[in-house]
């Protein structure tokens, strides 16, 4: 590892997670790669971050991404963490990643930047620390269109081809993705503290949380418990989110839950075509603990999780403490229906609310998961006045004759339900088809064309353009089940 010689990219690195316990973290170099070279790079992220776009992507900026050389002074460091993963808790940590540094921003927010796919750490498990380039190609595009969608997310500054193979099923070329997120904290910090660390730990480890994202509740009269309410209300929101696109994301494990609410880990994710709770699509979920329609109560459970690791802060007394934590989750199905049907108001064009609207929103899903409608396209017929996809439903004028009187109660005009409408819809979503398509391009024949193409359209699926269209047919329906791979 050489340091860099000049600061000329804009690194302004903080490192508050060393002032965390030990048991944290471990100081870790990333592990140089033979020959990188830089395959996609986010100018515009790179330019909030108040990084030079020229710098980075120079030799010696690339050298950065790709874990070659550090910024000058920089301390990386690999964090520990647990985790729930398929309902059974396991030791885990940042086994092919390294914090390269916290980012201070030119307008004062501080962004984790980690390189993934970095090398061996103390917490690899008898992994290699390495990453496929196809995967991380992959997390960079969804995690871009999650943010497009208007999904909190972390995002992606870049992916770096290695110019060496990691050897899975078959040898495939390896990557470096550059993560930008809030932070890393996750539930499954805390279960590991709650777990191998002191009570003082574990009050270091909540109060750097708060600190880091919710100092608005320190002054309150039980911030621990602020905080659980906190971290509840923002992944009843999230998952809300998720589904109002029609995201599953496929690996609900404690360990890819954040404190900060942002969306993380796509690794088996991937976007619903056809309207059905039950849609799956990793190969390792085989009974369907993490599908679309599940997510909600997978949300709470994962949140149970992380309440229990705050046990000790809630209460000196333990059975108070149980009953604080309870009655916060309790409060999560409240929070989420009422995120998810004011979501669905506004995809139904609806400003206002009426207790019919339940009942409206349900049959409507009903009748679409019994026509197998297609979910996006339903609500761009529902935006457009089209009946591509609203014709396969049997009875869908019944429907929507109970819509058309509703959306005449209300004072607003057709023109102000038709904007609400649209910028609750999305055009277009990633679909599974075409991104495998402009992935095999870029990874089997260093055509990077379609990936750039599918971001740029991605990048503002509410805009509603012309070019937006051609990305919107569903699979042919004599493809077979699409399916993800995790672990890569
Ligand atoms: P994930 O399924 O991506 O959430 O990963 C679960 C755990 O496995 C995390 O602790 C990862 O750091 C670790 N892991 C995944 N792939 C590798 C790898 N190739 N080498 C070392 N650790 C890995
Ligand atoms: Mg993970």
């Amino acid at each position: 590892m050489s340091d860099q010689s000049s600061t000329g990219a804009g690194w302004n690195f903080e490192y508050s997670y060393t002032e965390l316990p030990e048991l944290l973290y471990t100081k870790q170099m990333p592990t140089p790669v033979s020959s990188p070279k830089l395959l996609l790079f986010n100018e515009k992220l790179a330019t909030s971050l108040g990084l030079d776009v020229g710098e980075l992507t120079s030799t010696e900026g690339i050298n950065t991404l790709s874990g070659n050389a550090c910024p000058p002074g920089a301390q990386p460091l690999a964090q520990a963490y647990a985790g729930h993963q398929f309902g059974n808790f396991t030791m885990l940590g940042d086994g092919r990643a390294i914090l390269l540094g916290e980012q201070m921003t030119p307008n004062g927010k501080l962004y984790d930047i980690q390189l993934k796919g970095s090398g061996k750490t103390p917490y690899s498990r008898g992994g290699d620390g390495r990453a496929a380039l196809g995967p991380m190609l992959r997390e960079y595009l969804i995690s871009e269109a999650m943010h497009g969608l208007g999904v909190d997310t972390n995002r992606s500054l870049g992916v770096v081809s290695t110019g060496e193979f990691v050897y899975r099923e078959t040898p495939l070329p390896g990557a470096v993705l550059t993560r930008v997120a809030k932070s890393h904290l996750r539930f499954g910090t805390f279960e590991y503290v709650f777990r191998w660390g002191t009570e003082d730990d574990l009050k270091a480890l909540a109060e750097y949380a708060i600190n880091r994202h919710y100092p608005q509740i320190k002054k309150e009269s039980h911030p621990y418990l602020s905080l659980l309410n906190e971290v509840i209300k923002v992944h009843a929101k999230q998952i809300a989110k998720w589904q109002l696109v029609g995201f599953v994301h496929g690996v609900m494990n404690t360990d890819n839950m954040t404190i900060s609410g942002e969306t993380i880990d796509y690794g088996p994710c991937a976007f619903m075509n056809t309207y059905d709770p039950a849609t799956v699509f990793s190969s390792i979920d085989v009974q369907g603990r993490y599908a679309y329609g599940n997510q909600p109560y997978m949300g709470a459970w994962n949140l149970s999780r992380f309440a229990e690791s705050l046990l000790p802060l809630l209460s000196e007394d333990k059975e108070e403490a149980v009953s604080r934590a309870q009655e916060a989750i309790s409060n999560f199905s409240k929070e989420y229906h009422r995120e998810w049907y004011s979501g669905m108001r506004a995809k139904l064009g609806l400003f206002d609310e009426e207790d019919e609207d339940k009942t409206l929103i349900d049959r409507l899903l009903g009748m679409m998961e019994k026509s197998e409608s297609d979910f996006t396209n339903t609500f761009l017929d529902l935006t457009f006045g089209q009946s591509n996809e609203t014709k396969k439903i049997e009875r869908f004028s019944e429907w929507e004759s109970l819509w058309n009187s509703r959306l005449k109660r209300q004072n607003e005009d057709s023109s102000a339900t038709f904007e609400l409408m649209k910028r609750s819809n999305p055009a277009v979503i990633p679909r599974n088809h075409q991104v495998e398509e402009a992935l095999e391009a870029a990874v089997t024949e260093g055509d990077m064309g379609k990936i750039e193409k599918l971001l740029l359209v991605l990048e503002d699926p509410y805009a509603h353009k012309g070019e937006q269209k051609a990305f919107n047919s569903p699979p042919d329906t004599s493809a077979p089940p699409y399916q993800t791979y995790c672990g890569t």
